[in-house]
């Protein structure tokens, strides 16, 4: 297996309050994060990239700069003509935070519209790694697309890996989200889901219920996360469950899980040992959620 982690979906612009009218721009996005992660947790002689569809314009080349200024190889971005990056805004009322979007129109949603360019990309990655949101902007035929290469890559020997990361919104329906997401997490080596999300939009019981249902459409190893309690780890006929430690301190959840993922797939595609994989995941993650923002220095790299 080729030591290249490619990370697929939309990276966003955000647009962070520092004051009364004010906003800092940064790039953020749930694949992106995690993408950032494996690149801080992996050894050197490994290739961590991004592949999504950004825009010609300036903000496109800032986002790609950045990328490259995290060592993330971006070759095989595309760039459209027609089109720019999505945008978020972050707003504090009283001390919480609400999001507007603006991303319907983003140059990401036609990451998997030319279906060569996707083969010829997912061709050279060890491991794939993609999210419910990476096929919930994409327009229904594209998912099939992108569903096909993933199928194409596997056969060639690469593996997958996959948050479902369920946000009914960005679907045109519930329906054709349970539907797509099971599709997709049979088609993997590694099913990241967290129970929260699994709950309300699956119904599950508990954590072992969601890790059998997605062992029962074709996952071949299922992870599931569920905040401060145990992550159960499942495979055919053996489930295991991991308490993470309790973290006190706790300042800012985003990202807990992308950095979580991050960091049990860095150990895992190195040592092949899950108790590792699964420590190094809460280590990371319950380091990250006592920082602000999604993407937290906490890590010499490897
Ligand atoms: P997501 O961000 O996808 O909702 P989770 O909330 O399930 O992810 O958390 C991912 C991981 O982050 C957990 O498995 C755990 O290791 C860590 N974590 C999250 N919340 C807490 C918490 N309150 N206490 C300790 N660890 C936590």
């Amino acid at each position: 297996m080729p030591n290249t982690f490619l990370a697929i979906g939309e990276c966003m612009v955000e647009m962070a309050p520092t004051g009364e009218g004010t906003f800092t721009m940064g790039f953020a996005g749930d694949t992106l994060n995690t993408a950032w992660y494996a690149r801080k947790c992996l050894p050197k002689s490994w290739n961590v990239g991004y592949f999504t569809a950004v825009g010609c314009d300036q903000v496109s080349d800032q986002m790609l700069e950045f990328l490259a200024g995290s060592e993330i190889d971006t070759s095989a971005v595309r760039r459209l003509e027609d089109r720019t990056v999505g945008l978020y805004m972050i707003q504090l009322k009283d001390g919480e935070r609400s999001f507007a979007y603006w991303r319907s129109q983003a140059a990401a949603r036609r990451l998997a519209s030319d279906a060569d360019h996707l083969d010829k990309t997912l061709a050279g990655a060890g491991l794939i790694y993609f999210s419910g949101i990476t096929l919930a902007i994409l327009p229904a035929a594209e998912r099939k697309i992108f569903l096909e290469a993933l199928r194409k890559a596997r056969r060639a020997g690469a593996r997958t890996a996959f948050d479902p990361n369920l946000r009914p919104r960005l679907w045109e329906d519930a329906e054709t989200m349970r539907a797509c997401v099971t599709e997709a997490a049979g088609l993997c080596d590694f099913v990241m889901p967290s129970f929260e999300d699994e709950l309300a939009h699956f119904g599950d019981a508990n954590a072992k219920v969601s890790a059998e249902r997605y062992l029962s459409a074709g996952a071949q190893m299922v992870v599931v996360k569920n905040g401060p309690q145990e992550v159960i780890c499942a495979t055919e006929g053996s489930q295991q469950a991991f308490q993470p430690s309790p973290v006190h301190s706790i300042v800012d959840t985003t990202a807990a899980g992308d950095s979580y993922n991050a960091a049990f797939l860095a150990e895992f595609l190195t040592s092949g040992d899950i108790k590792a994989s699964v420590d190094a995941g809460a280590r990371l993650a319950g380091t990250v959620i006592q920082h602000r923002g999604a993407l937290v220095d906490c890590l010499e790299p490897a």
